[in-house]
């Protein structure tokens, strides 16, 4: 049998990986333990309704992601959320206030009071952190921009994308780029001015202008894209047991759901699982103290709650991206998506998608309750935010059990050991949401990175093959 790198774990980063080593005429197999590829990116079409029981939607935040799709021959079929998508609500006062995103919007905003905005003129005069210990994203916010600004914009924001808390999530390795800011530029307000003619010469898109887009029939489009391109090379419901180094080829031991078992020879192993399932692979007959150690990483559970309603139930005009809800706003949900008015045909006529995320780190517990009860809990808010009255005419709910990693103070240790773990076993590398950010955006550059060093190596490799052969 002929040595093909292996990809273990078809989710974005490794779907990814697939389509770029074939692509670069590397072979390639790729395994996954599911029944399907995606991942936690899972569309689901019911009655009229289409709905995302995983991520929403992807921002343009690199030119490698709008390669990546018009690559795969998605670029027809993808759409962009609507310019209303734009304004994006947070409660305060248990009421929906659109997030201002100009200065003069800023100023005139009830969202936040006089003293939280005469406070940020303070800002590009705090000196930059010196490092003396890894501050939470809370300790940098409240020094720079004081309390709140973290309860009212970061609070809501965190919950939004990390499904976490600011007071365990790490500045420098959850926000980079705004940690960087800072030690680069000494100010976040001077930072954003001065960054966004550097972001222009390296042709990328902040987040907060980047654009935001999905596809005709939803983000499962791009598994299914992908599935059909990489053909037999893909193996599902095939679970990865051990991997063994023998000489300069790697042994990938599998089992599927049957039972049945099989030994794979690769030149080498891409691991783009969740990074604390990787402690059920032995590797050379032992599991790495540091890969035990991953197992604390911590993913708190999410529920997605996608809800449809007659247009007629909801009072809110659902012009917008959602509703994010700050902690001290005290309510049971996390937020909730128009997810309709962000892209059309996602509902049937005269009809609106809601999705409600519930749980995270805030409250663990409400993930993990009964459908009942979260659309209980999930109706009552509702019904306060955004004026929802009625029993939704539709109802479909995801568990997450472990949801997203959360990159809490301490996380450089976790970075450092997938380095480490590289340059121990030569031939063994590592991609996905756990290593430079958690988006699905951030996931695809990791895994182009990743793949560049993997094309690199083996364009080495066959040189020297070659100049073998030649002697
Ligand atoms: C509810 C939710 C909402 C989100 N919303 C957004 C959003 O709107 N926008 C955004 O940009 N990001 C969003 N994210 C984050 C983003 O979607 C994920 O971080 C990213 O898609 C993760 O991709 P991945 O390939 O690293 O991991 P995964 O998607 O988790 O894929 C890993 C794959 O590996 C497989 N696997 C694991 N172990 C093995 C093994 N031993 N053998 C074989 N296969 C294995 C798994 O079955 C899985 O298919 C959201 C995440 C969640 C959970």
């Amino acid at each position: 049998m002929s040595k093909s790198m292996i990809i273990i774990g078809g989710g974005i980063a490794g779907m990814t990986a697939a389509f770029r080593l074939k692509k670069a005429g590397i072979k390639v197999t790729l395994l996954e333990n599911n029944d399907r590829l995606g991942g936690v990116l899972y569309s689901h079409q019911e009655d009229g309704y289409l709905a995302e029981l995983g991520p929403n939607s992807i921002l343009e935040t690199s030119p490698l992601v709008t390669e990546l799709i018009q690559d795969i021959g998605l670029e027809e079929d993808k759409v962009y959320a609507n310019e209303s998508s734009k304004v994006r609500y947070i409660v305060r006062n248990k009421k929906p206030v659109p997030l201002p995103t100009s200065p003069p919007a800023f100023i005139v905003s009830p969202l936040f009071s006089f003293l939280a905005k005469l406070r940020l003129i303070k800002e590009p005069f705090i000196e930059a952190w010196d490092n003396r210990y890894e501050e939470s994203l809370s300790q940098f916010v409240i020094r720079r921009l004081g309390q709140e600004f973290l309860d009212y914009a970061i609070n809501p924001f965190v919950a939004g994308v990390y499904a976490g808390d600011p007071d365990t999530l790490s500045v420098k390795h959850g926000f980079p780029k705004l940690y960087a800011l800072e030690q680069k530029y000494g100010s976040l307000i001077k930072g954003q001015i001065k960054g966004a003619k550097e972001r222009k010469k390296r042709q990328e898109v902040a987040k907060q202008s980047a654009r935001m887009f999905s596809f005709r029939q939803g983000l499962k489009m791009i598994p299914d894209r992908i599935k059909d391109l990489l053909g037999s090379d893909v193996q599902t419901n095939i679970s990865v047991k051990a991997i063994n180094k023998k000489g300069d080829t790697w042994e990938v031991h599998t089992i599927d759901s049957e039972g049945k078992e099989q030994v794979i020879p690769a030149v080498g192993v891409l691991y783009t699982g969740r990074i604390t399932d990787l402690h059920h692979i032995e590797i050379d007959g032992k599991i790495p103290d540091e890969i035990t150690e991953m197992q604390h990483i911590y993913h708190p559970p999410v529920s997605v709650l996608v809800l449809g309603f007659r247009r007629d139930q909801v009072q809110h005009p659902l012009d917008g991206f959602g509703v994010l809800i700050p902690k001290v706003e005290e309510f049971q949900i996390l937020g909730v998506l128009f997810s309709s008015s962000m892209f059309e045909n996602r509902a049937p006529k005269d009809h609106v998608t809601l999705t409600v995320f519930v749980g995270g780190t805030r409250q663990p517990e409400n993930a993990q309750k009964s459908t009942e009860d979260i659309l209980a809990l999930a109706l009552k808010d509702l019904h306060t935010i955004i004026g929802v009255n009625g029993k939704p005419t539709f109802v479909h709910h995801t568990y997450w059990q472990q949801a997203i990693p959360q990159y809490n103070v301490g996380y450089g240790q976790y970075k450092d050991s997938y380095d480490h773990l590289e340059e121990t076993y030569p031939g063994l590398y590592f991609a996905g949401n756990y290593r430079s950010g958690i988006s699905v955006a951030d996931t695809i550059v990791n895994s182009e990175e990743v793949c560049e060093r993997i094309k690199k190596i083996n364009r080495k490799a066959r040189e020297e093959e070659s100049q073998r052969a030649q002697r």
